[in-house]
């Protein structure tokens, strides 16, 4: 150990304030322990920014993320209504960098928790004390026959990672003739964001009421029932958009054909679509199998709800939609942002000899826009229980619209600015 981290050590131990370390023990210039956070969407870039802003900026912190600009799912639904452009969504690095933390354009390889060393492309190893992974969702394709191949996957999008594929379906329906028919696929539960299908599905309906009015939008929902904000969606569906959208349950998708875009299903009859959007079944970034921090089910990573800490390979924190997910805690990118900073507050009492906040609460709101104004939401409040070792559901906690309405469109768009300000500035 160096002679600089071994005093900062004992220094934030002793419980001097990281004021008074920047001033004499150790110099703030980042020479404290490293952490490598893997992933810089709405957990890992809010884990990076509270570390450095907790820790008075003397962490050795590396962000690893490959694409250069900060992208949101969040809103994105909105572009394919033709409301928002791209660079709605768009966010910078630089507020992260300007604070001391290295953003290593790059991904992530392996991860040796032996050695504690990140591997990235160029074969380099980044030494770690402490690594958090936020790599999102990767997709399962196996069970979608048809669908395993990068030219099949370009032609039935999913757009469920905002970037390219936000665009792409967008001149889809673009380009669909008025009077075609939109399908929606939807996986079982759990995924990422339960209502953003549905949003997704509003967003849709909506353009082409103003643009194709004798177009459809048809929901094949792989799930039994509307999997949140149900009646609300569903007056949307029955009001707004009667005559639009179409919601079918039970449509648990086997198959495509990609050529005449049809969909197969286990129990339903084929569907053919003139935009197909099929959102395929999810499991944590690949990065986490390759750490071998997914613990449940083969697909999700099962961690210590106090710190984050993986229950197998200590050291390893994972955030965001690739854990097991606590009963009632949405994938959400509001959630990834509390489970960031929980695990920032956890690693910097870690590194002081000190024990995690025992009794940590987090909270959830998801807005999902109807027109490109009009916006319902669900709220919810989940507190650690110390018997069952989970975050349990703060009864009478929870929140929802009435109605859709502009008021709460306004406030929508606040969320997301607060959020981008929380994580990258
Ligand atoms: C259409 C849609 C609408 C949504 N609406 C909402 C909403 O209104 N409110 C809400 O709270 N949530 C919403 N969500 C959910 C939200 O986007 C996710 O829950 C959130 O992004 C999860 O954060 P994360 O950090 O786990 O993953 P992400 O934000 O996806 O970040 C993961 C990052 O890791 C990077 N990465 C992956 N592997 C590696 C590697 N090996 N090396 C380096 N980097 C890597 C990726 O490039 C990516 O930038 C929505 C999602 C979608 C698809």
């Amino acid at each position: 150990m160096s002679m600089q981290r071994r005093d900062f050590l004992k220094a934030i131990g002793a419980g001097v304030s990281t004021a008074a370390l920047s001033a004499c023990a150790v110099s703030p210039s980042r020479s404290g322990p490293k952490v490598v956070i893997v992933g810089g969407g709405y957990g890992g870039a809010t884990t990076a920014k509270y570390l450095s802003m907790w820790s008075n900026g003397t962490l050795d912190i590396t962000l690893v993320e490959p694409n250069a600009e900060f992208v949101s799912c969040p809103l994105s639904n909105l572009v394919l209504g033709g409301s928002k452009q791209m660079s709605f969504l768009t966010s910078s690095y630089a507020g992260l960098a300007k604070r001391g933390i290295k953003v290593l354009a790059d991904t992530a390889q392996g991860i040796d928790p032996v050695r504690g060393t990140v591997r990235i492309s160029n074969q380099q190893d980044l030494p770690y004390d402490r690594v958090v992974l936020s790599p999102g969702i990767d997709f399962m394709y196996d069970g979608i026959q048809g669908l395993g191949t990068a030219d099949a996957q370009g032609k039935v999008l999913h757009a469920w990672k905002a970037g390219p594929q936000t665009v792409a379906l967008r001149r889809q329906l673009e380009a669909m003739r008025d009077g075609g028919v939109y399908v929606l696929s939807i996986p079982k539960s759990p995924y990422r964001c339960p209502p953003g299908p549905y949003e997704r599905a509003c967003q849709v309906a909506w353009y082409f009421k103003r643009a194709k009015p004798r177009s459809k939008v048809l929901i094949l929902d792989g799930n039994e029932d509307v999997q949140s904000k149900k009646g609300l969606f569903m007056k949307a569906w029955n009001e707004d958009y009667k005559g639009i959208v179409e919601y079918r349950p039970n449509y648990v998708l086997t198959g495509v054909d990609v050529a005449t875009l049809t969909a197969k299903f286990e129990t339903a009859d084929d569907v053919k679509a003139d935009v197909l959007n099929v959102i395929p079944p999810q499991r944590a970034g690949a990065i986490a199998a390759q750490a071998g921090v997914i613990t449940a089910n083969n697909r999700w990573c099962e961690v210590n709800f106090l710190s984050f800490e993986s229950i197998k390979v200590p050291k390893i924190h994972v955030v965001g939609d690739s854990i097991q997910i606590a009963p009632a805690m949405p994938k959400s990118g509001h959630m990834a942002n509390q489970h960031g900073k929980v695990t920032a507050a956890a690693i910097l009492n870690a590194f002081a000899g000190l024990e995690p906040n025992p009794a940590p609460v987090v909270n959830n709101t998801c807005y999902s826009f109807i027109t490109d104004a009009d916006v319902v939401h669900v709220a919810s409040v989940h507190q650690y229980d110390k018997d069952k070792k989970t975050f349990a559901t703060v009864p009478g906690s929870g929140g929802l619209s009435p109605a859709p309405n502009a008021i709460e469109g306004g406030y929508a768009f606040s969320w997301a600015q607060n959020i981008w300000a929380d994580m990258l500035t």
